[in-house]
């Protein structure tokens, strides 16, 4: 039977997966293929929105900027650039790049030659022009007195002559410049006369009061006094900062050499002023303009160098100037970075995220973010550089293809999830049964070894009644009391079959009646004292009298009352002292049995009202697991309930606890 039962739920199990389970499985597996199929669409359109978007601002960028140079070169060829004072130059091309920020490095060149940034240092100037620009006579008078006193020094080798000579062309009232190199040669006179404090004190004064001013070889004289006189530090790192932030207009030549003679002072780097010198050599080496050029055209050249590259816009210098010359400048890529690209971006209302990506040099692409990063090139402008457009921050298609992932993947787990309880329950109702199943063939066996016993004493005593004549009276009463007491027994045993059975049919019915507990408890305990008292066991009652009216049905209550001295007997160990309790508290009526044997370990103790159940070490006691089980039915059916206070080895007390009808006014 039981075997047929296991295969019978066995086969329920396999039923369930292949009906249920596994189109259930198949039906998931479908959807999330078809929710990825959605993300896939959607990424391609958003991909080709992407492409559509990035070429839209690419061709705005290059209109922008092209517009833009065109604007700068227009104006700044209207400046006269034909000087050939650097400072002159590169005041006017500051001048511009404020009005034109798309400017970064402007540059001049001649033929295929850069003339500024200058990259050479010119041959040193001549003593007489130096003089005569100023004022002719004075600087007559000057020249004539410088030379002599160079040849002192430099021929004759009479340095105190010479430093005579020096100091009165440095007393003559002469231009700022020609005091400057009157100084710096009083300066070497003064050390080769031996006299090193006042070569200091010229050299201090050249640095502090003439450093701004060049001398013959094109020098400024800070730098060329600064060398001479002690090193220290602070004046080292004085230098250099000036010279990084361009205080003086050199070459590119000169920077190299000054930087050589400075470096260790700071790190260079971010200079604007070093950075033109770069960008100039950069154009000589790769700036080739082909083809004529009309004036007042612009043209653009992409030149590799620098950090990936320049964009350069150049135009014809106006006419004047003999030469071939062209005017022109490098995109200040900062600039058009952080601000013309997000102006065009708002102007067009993108509003995906673009970032300039440098395809070589330091900045160099980055590695792509996402896999609907879309790249756009801008061959017209920058050659060397490409947008990136990744979707917008929060752009709907992620939300929502994540969102229906999230819905379908949430209810995937949970459906799994369910199926897989329907699983557990399925086996767990399995293996449930058939412990029931052993429990009712264990309980049949159990139920006949219990009707055993008291029908053998029965027939025993009945026997030796009917057949011995002569036995004394109180022997006699005794067999009485046997036969009475194991007939009662039986009843009970009988009783508490039958209830069960009409339990299990569903056929048990209770008849409540409005009453006093007091009188049926009495009278239970009255009938079981005699039994007990044979047993040994001592009774103690107590019973409040005036107990409010109770629902209940007498015969029910007289049994659950039974099956607990029942198990207080059956437990109690080596204690024979059993208490029973009747009371009322709070609108309820307790009836508590107590006994003080084995006690119920607490895991058990709400496991000992299942029907079948036994504690395994009370097993040993004879029962079948009913009683508990018939005593809490028949207490849910009185609507009140049982309580259990117990632990292991401290005794038992079962409450049963009864609703008391309210008290009727009188
Ligand atoms: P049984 O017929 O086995 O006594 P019950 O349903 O009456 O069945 O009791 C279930 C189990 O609860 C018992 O096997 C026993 O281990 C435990 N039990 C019941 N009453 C007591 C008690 N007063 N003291 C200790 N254990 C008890």
């Amino acid at each position: 039977m039981v075997a047929l039962r296991h295969i019978v739920y066995r086969r329920a199990i396999r039923i369930y997966v292949v009906a249920i389970v596994l189109p259930a499985l198949v039906l998931l597996y479908l959807g999330l293929k078809s929710v990825q199929r959605q993300r896939d669409a959607i990424n391609a359109l958003l991909v080709s929105n992407l492409r559509l978007s990035g070429e839209k601002l690419a061709s705005e960028l290059e209109h922008r900027t092209a517009q833009l140079a065109d604007a700068c070169l227009r104006e700044a060829a209207a400046v006269n650039l034909r000087t050939s004072d650097g400072r002159q130059i590169r005041l006017q091309f500051e001048r511009l790049r404020e009005q034109h920020p798309i400017a970064g490095y402007f540059f001049l060149l001649e033929g295929n030659s850069v003339r500024y940034p200058a990259l050479r240092t010119p041959p040193p100037r001549q003593l007489e022009a130096y003089a005569m620009s100023e004022d002719p006579a004075a600087g007559k008078k000057y020249v004539a007195l410088f030379r002599e006193a160079e040849d002192q020094e430099l021929r004759l080798d009479r340095p105190e002559q010479a430093l005579a000579g020096y100091r009165r062309c440095y007393e003559l009232p002469t231009a700022a410049s020609l005091k400057a190199l009157a100084l710096s040669r009083m300066a070497r006179c003064f050390r080769k006369v031996g006299r090193p404090g006042a070569a200091e004190q010229a050299y201090r004064t050249l640095l502090e009061n003439y450093g701004d001013l060049f001398d013959l070889s094109h020098r400024p004289y800070a730098l060329a006094a600064g060398f001479e006189l002690e090193q220290t530090p602070a004046r080292h790192a004085q230098l250099y900062r000036d010279l990084v932030r361009g205080r003086w207009e050199l070459s590119a030549e000169q920077v190299n050499y000054f930087l050589s003679r400075l470096v260790g002072s700071e790190p260079v780097g971010g200079s604007d002023y070093l950075g033109q010198f770069e960008f100039a050599r950069a154009l000589e080496a790769g700036f080739r303009h082909r083809g004529p050029l009309r004036s007042g055209e612009v043209s653009a050249y992409a030149l590799a160098g620098g950090q990936g590259g320049y964009q350069t816009y150049y135009t014809l210098l106006p006419a004047g100037a003999g030469r071939d010359g062209l005017l022109g400048f490098a995109v200040n890529l900062k600039w058009w970075e952080q601000s013309l690209l997000p102006q065009c971006r708002a102007r067009l209302a993108i509003k995906e995220e673009v970032v300039a990506v440098w395809k070589s040099g330091p900045g160099a692409a980055p590695p792509r973010r996402a896999d609907a990063e879309v790249p756009v090139a801008l061959p017209g402008i920058f050659p060397f550089l490409d947008l990136s457009l990744s979707p917008a921050p929060g752009a709907t298609w992620s939300d929502t293809t994540r969102r229906g992932f999230l819905v379908y993947t949430g209810s995937t787990v949970l459906i799994v999830a369910v199926l897989i309880m329907g699983i557990l329950l399925l086996t767990r109702d399995v293996s449930r049964e058939s412990q029931l199943n052993q429990f009712r063939s264990d309980f049949v066996s159990a139920v006949s070894h219990e009707l055993k016993t008291p029908l053998t004493l029965i027939r025993l005593y009945g026997e030796t009644l009917s057949e011995g004549e002569g036995f004394p009276d109180e022997d006699r009463r005794g067999f009485y009391q046997i036969i009475t007491r194991e007939a009662e027994r039986l009843t009970h045993l009988i009783d508490k079959v039958l209830t069960f059975a009409r339990i299990e049919s569903g056929q048990k019915q209770y008849h409540l009646q409005e009453g006093d507990l007091g009188l049926v408890v009495a009278r239970t305990l009255e009938a079981y004292r005699q039994y007990l008292k044979q047993l040994g066991f001592s009774l103690t009652v107590d019973l409040a009298a005036d107990l409010p009216l109770v629902r209940f049905d007498p015969d029910a209550v007289s049994q659950a009352l039974l099956n607990l001295l029942d198990n207080a007997v059956k437990y109690s160990g080596d204690s024979t002292e059993v208490n029973v309790r009747l009371r009322a508290l709070d609108g309820k009526v307790i009836l508590e049995v107590e006994d003080h044997g084995i006690g119920i370990p607490p895991k058990e103790r709400q496991k000992v009202f299942e029907q079948f159940y036994r504690v395994s070490d009370g097993a040993a006691k004879g029962g079948y697991g009913l009683g508990l089980f018939l005593v809490r039915h028949i207490m849910d059916a009185h609507g009140g309930s049982i309580e259990i206070e117990s632990g292991r080895g401290e005794g038992s007390r079962f409450r049963l606890v009864f609703p008391a009808l309210p008290e009727l006014m009188t």
